[in-house]
Formats: C-alpha cells, structure tokens, sequence
C-alpha cells in the first residue's frame, strides 16, 4: 500500500512528481534532476542519511502502456559508525530505483504502486531503496584492526606493536585464587549426596 496515497497529494511536495509535461502517449520521456533534504526516517540507529542532509534524484521518466516507470538513482550522505572500531564514518549511499506507477490500481496487486492524477509520490519508493542499500557491517577501512581487547584502543591509531603487561598480571593474579563455588544458593558447602565422591574443595584445604 505504500504508494497507494489515501488522500490527495501536495503537487508542492519534495517527494512529489507531476508527470503532466510527460504526457500519456507511450514512448515519451522525461528527464528529472532534483535535490530534496532527507525525512527522518532513512535509516536505523547508527547507520542513517542524516535527516535534512541533500539528497540527490537522477530520474528517468517513461510513459508505457499502463503508466509510468520511473528509474534512476537516489544518492545522499551517509552517517554511520564503524563495527569494529566504532570510529563515526561519512561515505555516500547511492541506490537504483524502478518502479511502475499504473494509470489504474490494479486489483489483483493491492501494494501495486498507481498514480494519483498525474502525480506520482516517490516517498516510499525512495525510502525503501535507501533502507535496503544500507550496509549491514560499516567499516571505515576494510582493513580496520578494530579496538584492544586490553584498553579500548584504536589499533589503527596505536599501532600493531600496541601491547598490555597488565594483562599477564591479571591472568597471574586470577591463577593465584582458589576457584570459588559458581552457584551463589550453595555458599561452598556441597553436600556429598548430591556429589557422589566429590569432596568439598573446602574441607579439603584445612
Ligand atoms: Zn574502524
Ligand atoms: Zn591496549
């Protein structure tokens, strides 16, 4: 239903196509260029078209039989976070459209995209071609050696001879310790019934 407009459409809007000039004989074509900013809903928590950024239409518009096919590109900054080193990134999205606006709903195909008159809304076309040409797994370099597991730091920014003592020590503290009981109800005390031939490691240390 997403192209289906329940009420009339603002001819003013961004999102807005009038295919009057197009006309209706098949075969002809229009070219359309247009920039509108970007609503605020491209994109997901941390990887988005920042809303209100410029957002780039290269259209093509063609009359066919049963309507319109609109093709072309939709581009606009992207802002995002690296997976592996959660450094911001800003690159640029750019995703292919097409899409058939027919003269008449098709009353077979409910979600069928139809014409409004001579207007087209391109807002749930657009919208879901950038959801679907967000990445899934950002980096900032393919080559991203990610954070250190000891400090937080960026490998990138460190360096690989980046290394931690501290972690040695730890380990070497943590040996020094005698296993405590993992289940916080039994409080060490294991009852040999339950354990059949296991000696509380307690007793077993006085
Ligand atoms: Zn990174
Ligand atoms: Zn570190």
């Amino acid at each position: 239903m997403r192209s289906r407009p329940s009420h009339h459409l603002d001819p003013h809007s961004e999102f807005v196509l009038d295919t009057h000039e197009l006309g209706r004989r098949a075969g002809s074509m229009r070219e359309v260029r247009r920039q509108l900013s970007a609503p605020p809903d491209w994109g997901l928590e941390l990887v988005k078209v920042p809303p209100g950024s410029p957002v780039e239409l290269d259209l093509r518009l063609e009359s066919v039989m049963d309507g319109v096919l609109v093709s072309g590109t939709v581009t606009a900054p992207l802002s995002a976070e690296c997976g592996r080193c959660l450094e911001p990134i800003r690159t640029e999205l750019s995703a292919a459209i097409q899409e058939l606006f027919s003269y008449q709903p098709d009353p077979e195909d409910e979600e069928a995209s139809t014409l409004d008159g001579d207007l087209i809304d391109l807002a749930g076309l657009l919208r879901d071609a950038v959801l679907l040409a967000l990445p899934l797994n950002p980096v900032c370099d393919e080559d991203c050696p990610g954070l250190c597991s000891g400090c937080g730091a960026r490998l990138a920014e460190v360096g690989s001879e980046h290394r931690h003592d501290q972690i040695d020590l730890r380990w070497a503290a943590l040996a020094g310790l005698t296993p405590p009981s993992t289940d916080p109800d039994d409080n060490g005390k294991t009852s040999p019934a339950d354990v059949p031939g296991a000696a509380d490691p307690k007793t077993q240390e006085s």
